[in-house]
């Protein structure tokens, strides 16, 4: 079982953002600006390579829902990034599939 799974069910605390029946969103411990969201569905999905077209319509509302985060945390107007790392060559460190919302600063492109 994953950190973010234990989050969902309450294990381990969160300081939670947003909820509803499908999906959570809580400030990453270690922000990489001054808005870091993580936003994951409740279905357990380890990445983004393990999804499927059956999941098409939580993946277009979790979209939608990260903007609608996004906009709440004041980010519209200037701008943020939406990142979803994916296994080993991204980086990715929990296996469940989040979005990262970040705002609140410049970012570079190229990603490192
Ligand atoms: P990844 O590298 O998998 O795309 O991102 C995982 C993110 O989860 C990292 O930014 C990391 O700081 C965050 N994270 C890991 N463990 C916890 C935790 O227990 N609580 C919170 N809020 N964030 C976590």
């Amino acid at each position: 079982m994953t950190i973010f799974k234990k989050i969902i069910d309450k294990e381990i605390p969160a300081d939670i953002v947003y909820e509803d029946d499908l999906c959570l969103a809580f400030n990453d411990i270690n922000p990489q600006a001054p808005t870091h969201v993580l936003l994951i569905p409740k279905k357990v999905i380890a990445s983004m390579a393990e999804v499927e077209k059956a999941e098409q319509d939580l993946l277009g509302f979790l979209m939608v829902k990260a903007a609608e985060i996004a906009k709440a945390a004041g980010l519209s107007e200037d701008g943020y990034r939406l990142v979803v790392n994916t296994r080993e060559n991204a980086g990715q460190e929990v296996p469940h599939l989040h979005i990262h919302i970040l705002g609140g600063r410049k970012f570079s492109w190229p990603p490192g």
